[in-house]
């Protein structure tokens, strides 16, 4: 595979709950010393980056935060650029943080943007009907990823999509995507490293918002068999991945 840059998804690839993946260390130093630029592309909208950072270095992966990219970032410099930035958060504390550093201040009313995160357990009865009657007054839904689920350290987790999913089909909105696997934002990416699609891969545990929205972007897509791969999910992707390998430790055989 001939490529300068390499995006890599962080959950199911790197890590999967609290432990890294046998061998992802050294493969991730392997790809430095090869030469390789590299972006951390999450669509984890729990945490934000200054967390997910320091989580990286206590599991043993030196990777800079200016290396990572998440939705909050394509999200903050979108809705800048709307001039619009009255925003309500449904999302995790730690990422209102994110938006508030930014100068995007949380209120409950008057929003001209609800923003949708993995919220956790911020997700219930209240802050939905909330978020709903918000947007039945008139502001645009955000979805900062609109994954179904991931792998949490006991099993499966519903991720952002499913409550995103819940607010359009109650107010007949559609959500603009920030995330994976939208277009625009390996696009982003792509431009801020100086690459054309065709001189990149993405390397991810989804076959939808990892390699396949990769692949429709124009870059190649490595699906790998950690975090929360399934064999099903992977006969129903359209398009399928480039190339599929047991996990990251293997990457040395194609790269
Ligand atoms: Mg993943």
């Amino acid at each position: 595979m001939n490529v300068k840059g390499i995006l890599l998804d962080l959950d199911g690839v790197l890590y999967t709950g609290d432990n890294p993946v046998p061998g992802a260390p050294e493969a991730l130093r392997y790809l430095k010393k090869r030469g390789y630029l590299t972006r951390f592309v999450s669509n984890t909208t729990r945490k934000s980056r200054k967390i997910i950072e320091s989580r990286l270095l206590a599991l043993g992966f030196d990777i800079r935060m200016d290396e990572i990219v998440t939705p909050s970032v394509a999200a903050i410099n979108y809705i800048r650029s709307t001039g619009l930035k009255r925003c309500h958060l449904l999302t995790t504390v730690d990422l209102r943080s994110e938006f508030e550093a930014a100068g995007l201040l949380h209120r409950d009313r008057d929003a001209d943007w609800v923003i949708i995160g993995d919220a956790g357990d911020n997700f219930n009865y209240g802050t939905m009907n909330q978020a709903f009657r918000l947007v039945q007054e008139g502001a645009g839904i955000i979805a900062l990823e609109n994954d179904r689920y991931w792998m949490g350290s006991d099993g499966l987790m519903l991720s952002a999509g499913p409550f995103v999913r819940g607010i359009e089909y109650a107010t007949g909105k559609t959500a603009t995507l920030m995330g994976k696997p939208s277009a625009e934002f390996f696009g982003m990416i792509l431009r801020e490293m100086g690459l054309e699609p065709a001189d990149a891969v993405m390397i991810g545990d989804d076959a939808v918002s990892d390699t396949g929205g990769a692949i429709k972007a124009g870059m190649q897509g490595i699906l790998v068999k950690t975090g929360k791969f399934s064999s099903g999910a992977l006969a129903l992707a359209d398009p399928g991945p480039t190339r599929v390998i047991g996990s990251i430790a293997e990457i040395d055989t194609i790269l």
